[in-house]
């Protein structure tokens, strides 16, 4: 490919939290109390631990299961308890509706999240959007593989039915997961310009695009939205 022709991915996957909505992460920080509470309240294991955990394995789940501190038949009861969270700060975008189905066609448009599908759906349904994707590539899918590992890559390609990492592109605000696509041959977009934590601003060389939010995706990729002409859709 020469290096002034744009990229043009066929199979193209939004993350769901923080980048098909975007709320100050505060449904992120309810989603982060919740999985607290469940580790204190029925595992004894305190805060600082599950950050710890968090860590060191990618994960708090991952990191609850490697020490024995989950048993795995109880897998399906945390990752229930953990998404059960209010979503009213999530609310319907019919500029976002219109993007997302103006981006290429609903096949080659998926959800890839590190939640369960469950959560995905909901907040999907919450923005208006929820039938606009062939599926949810959820944390299930990749067999509880931190999203951030090649192993969750490559088991999201297997289920979209993707075989050519040059053919995928990931929309996306975590930089760890954008890093990650690049690694293996992904087009990236990373969106939002500060970190959840420290409100620093995002160094990320590894995004090929870098963006306020997915608003500004039809100006600097308008070949993948042919039937959108500028002003884009806003809310
Ligand atoms: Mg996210």
């Amino acid at each position: 490919m020469a290096a002034d022709t744009p990229p043009d991915p066929k199979f193209i996957f939004f993350d769901c939290d923080d980048t098909l909505y975007r709320n100050d992460w505060k449904t992120g920080d309810r989603l982060t109390q919740k999985i607290a509470q469940y580790t204190e309240s029925e595992l004894g294991v305190d805060g600082a631990k599950a950050y710890e955990l968090y860590k060191t394995h990618g994960t708090c789940l991952k990191g609850l299961l490697a020490e024995g501190l989950l048993p795995r038949d109880r897998i399906e009861e945390y990752l229930a308890a953990v998404h059960d969270v209010s979503l009213d700060e999530i609310h319907e975008d019919p500029a976002m509706r219109s993007i997302v189905a103006a981006c290429r066609t609903k096949a080659d448009r998926f959800v890839f999240t590190a939640s369960i599908s469950e959560h995905a759906k909901r907040c999907l349904e919450r923005v208006g959007v929820d039938d606009l994707f062939t599926c949810i590539i959820d944390t299930r899918t990749c067999d509880l593989e931190t999203k951030h590992s090649a192993q969750a890559f490559e088991k999201a390609m297997r289920a979209a039915g993707a075989s050519d990492p040059l053919a995928c592109m990931l929309i996306d605000d975590s930089v760890k997961n954008i890093r990650t696509a690049k690694t293996l041959g992904w087009t990236t977009v990373l969106i939002g310009k500060h970190e959840r934590d420290t409100g620093n601003a995002f160094e990320c060389p590894e995004a090929d695009f870098h963006l306020n939010d997915v608003y500004e995706l039809p100006s600097v990729m308008p070949h993948l939205f042919p039937s959108l002409k500028p002003p884009y859709p806003r809310p």
